[in-house]
């Protein structure tokens, strides 16, 4: 039997319609900054649970989660009619490996996500095991429109505090994109874009990739790094990409 328990917004956020965030409080087990719980409710006499990753750090009083309304699917458009007071129900044991303790020795880490997927990745950079473990990190964050950029302020906290250790890169693909990158991760990785935004290479030597979001995203562009060397990572057989998938 899945063990449930009662969580209760505190504060919610929102992006824009779509995209929405919701702080709670709820008696949660410890866990590993890029981990996900499940998040549920009961719908039509049913408990409808999905995963959803915290974004909060490990040492952070509040939990959160950062999602996205699918409009067909049967639990976010309800998450996100959730108001600051409403409770809902979370499984208090975090799981998954996205996580640094499963990230070998590299010198730079690329943090690389899709849409709402952004969230494990803050997760990770609010701690400080991470500034002590590369020499630079970058967080690439890849979305249709500006107003998907969400977290704008934690990332400029970010940066104010770990200086040019962080490199931050927008990838706008649906409109026009100004400064940023505006085509999807893999073809920025194929054509050198990436490298030449972040003046670093994406080599097998130097770095370690995690990646999270939509499966097209993670196949097209492992099949990228796997043509510059670069191999899927497990406990086993070591390499130098990690990744999980949202949908
Ligand atoms: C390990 C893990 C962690 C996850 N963490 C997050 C998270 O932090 N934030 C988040 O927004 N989602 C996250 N997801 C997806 C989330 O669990 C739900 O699937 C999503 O919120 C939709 O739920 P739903 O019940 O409304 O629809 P579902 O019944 O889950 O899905 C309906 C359809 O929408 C697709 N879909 C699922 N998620 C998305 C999406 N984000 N955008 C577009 N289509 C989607 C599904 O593939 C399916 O075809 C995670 C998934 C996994 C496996």
């Amino acid at each position: 039997m899945t063990e449930w328990v009662e969580a209760t917004v505190v504060e919610r956020r929102d992006w824009n319609d779509e995209l929405i965030s919701l702080r709670f409080e709820a008696p949660m087990e410890p866990f590993k900054a890029g981990q996900f719980i499940r998040v549920g409710l009961d719908i039509e006499g049913e408990r409808i649970g999905r995963p959803y990753s915290l974004v909060n750090a490990p040492h952070e009083d509040l939990h959160e989660i950062y999602f996205n309304i699918v409009e067909e699917g049967p639990l976010s458009p309800r998450l996100a009619r959730l108001q600051p007071g409403d409770r809902f129900w979370a499984v208090p044991k975090p799981s998954g490996f996205l996580t640094l303790d499963e990230v070998p020795e590299a010198r730079h880490l690329w943090l690389l996500a899709t849409g709402t997927a952004l969230g494990p990745f803050l997760s990770i950079l609010k701690t400080p095991a991470a500034w002590e473990r590369f020499e630079t990190i970058v967080l690439g964050h890849s979305v249709r429109r500006r107003s998907e950029l969400a977290y704008g302020d934690t990332i400029q906290g970010l940066n104010e505090a770990h200086g040019d250790q962080l490199c931050f890169v927008p990838f706008i693909t649906r409109e026009p994109c100004g400064e940023h990158l505006g085509q999807r991760i893999p073809a920025c990785i194929e054509s050198g874009s990436l490298e030449e935004k972040t003046g670093l290479v994406l080599s097998p030597q130097d770095s370690h990739v995690l990646l999270c979001g939509n499966s097209a995203m993670l196949q097209d562009t492992l099949s990228v790094l796997e043509k510059r060397g670069l191999k899927r990572h497990r406990r086993r057989e070591p390499g130098q990409v990690g990744m999980e998938k949202y949908h």
